[in-house]
């Protein structure tokens, strides 16, 4: 056998990467220990299966183990038996050398063999090749420890987010319904001071109610466990009840909202509760990201498309054209300082987004900095 210059290893980076090789014949053992320590592994060395038993119970585990077969005291069948056993050392791969014939060494059962004599490039390919199969097998299984985790992390979040959920609307729903009824007068008669205080507790109290039920549908969604219910629904009555939710936000800016929905469209098949809930977050966000101007909302369905298109368009803020692939992402927005102007959880699109597609139907949007926002949500038409 031939020591050649180094070349490149196909098993990425050998540094710190370490090589058994049990092997009685001594030239062989020299030749093996000068060609992979060229090559960059670090090599032990031992002459039978005993030696390298007691030698791995003190030593480090290694990469990969060479091993020669016809072996005196305790061979390499011997030492594979010993090896599979012990649990540290069952998952080392083994290449093994042996000038017998292939059936009587394949009893080995190792991870590759090489027949003696064997030249430099045919060992380097092994060398390679195993350890290449072995990261791999490691990292495969990394990958899906990673995620079990990733599932068991997702699964304890969204338990959390449930338990919270459930602990803040208990107290917030005490807290709306006795501001409601102040407010009704009947604990007195108020102040108009008093009474728009209690507006804004309402307000606010509602808003929190909302968040976290978008926050509950999001954890749902994830985990597949948000169930719709289909049904032909009339895209029109959608629109009067989504204005009507977004009129008092819209009144108290100097925003025009005007819908352009014919009766006559052709109905949609939609869970009737959450297509409100997705028009709601994009009519409110087209109201909050516009200072003063309209927002149009616009329906049209071709004969010969089986989606109807719905469009709400804003006069606002627009979204800058590298925000756009991002702004359906849970939990971004594209001015995320604490001191931004709008308020916000960045939750409304990833859950519409979701939500339209669980509805078999899609959403896009274009937009331009400072001259407004067109978003197109696409639902598929009922059957006739
Ligand atoms: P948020 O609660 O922040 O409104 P969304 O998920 O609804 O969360 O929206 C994510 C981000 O997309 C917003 O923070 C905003 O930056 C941008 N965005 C959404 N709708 C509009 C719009 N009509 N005009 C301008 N920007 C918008």
């Amino acid at each position: 056998m031939q020591v050649e210059t180094p070349r490149s290893s196909g098993a990425g980076s050998v540094t710190g990467r370490r090589i058994l090789v049990i092997e009685d014949d001594t030239d062989i053992r020299a030749t093996l220990q000068t060609i992979l320590a060229t090559e960059g592994f670090t090599v032990e060395t031992c002459g039978n299966g005993q030696q390298a038993l007691s030698q791995l119970s003190t030593s480090s585990i290694p990469d990969l183990i060479i091993l020669d077969l016809r072996m005196p005291i305790m061979d390499g069948w011997q030492f594979r038996v010993q090896q599979r056993n012990d649990p540290a050392l069952a998952q080392i791969p083994v290449i093994a050398i042996s000038a017998d014939a292939s059936a009587q060494a394949a009893a080995v059962d190792a991870a590759a063999y090489l027949k003696k004599p064997f030249d430099y490039t045919s060992l380097m390919n092994t060398v390679d090749r195993v350890l290449l199969a072995f990261d791999r097998r490691k990292l495969q299984s990394r990958l899906s420890e990673l995620d079990s985790q990733t599932l068991a992390m997702r699964r304890l979040k969204n338990a959390f987010i449930s338990n919270i959920s459930h602990e803040i609307r208990t107290p917030m729903n005490a807290v709306l319904s006795l501001a409601q009824l102040i407010r009704d007068g009947l604990a007195g008669p108020l102040t108009n001071e008093q009474t728009r205080y209690l507006q804004v507790i309402e307000r606010n109290g509602q808003q929190v109610l909302n968040l976290l039920s978008d926050v509950l549908d999001l954890a749902r969604l994830e985990d597949d466990s948000l169930e719709i219910t289909l049904d032909d629904v009339n895209i029109a009555a959608v629109m009067h009840a989504t204005v009507s939710a977004v009129m008092p936000q819209a009144l108290a800016k100097r925003v025009d909202v005007q819908v352009y929905v014919s009766e006559k469209l052709p109905r949609v098949r939609v869970d009737p509760v959450r297509i409100v809930q997705v028009f709601r977050h994009l009519v409110s966000n087209a109201v909050k990201f516009t200072e003063q101007g309209t927002v149009k909302i616009l329906a049209e369905a071709q004969n010969e498309s089986s989606y109807v298109v719905v469009h709400v368009c804003d006069s606002g803020i627009g979204i800058p054209e590298e925000a756009i692939p991002k702004i359906f992402d849970g939990f971004y927005q594209v001015d995320h300082r604490l001191e931004r102007r709008h308020q916000g959880a960045g939750v409304g699109l990833t859950l519409v987004d979701k939500l339209v597609r669980l509805m078999n139907g899609h959403i896009s949007v274009q937009s331009t900095v400072g001259a407004g926002s067109r978003f197109t949500v696409a639902l598929p038409k009922a059957d006739n």
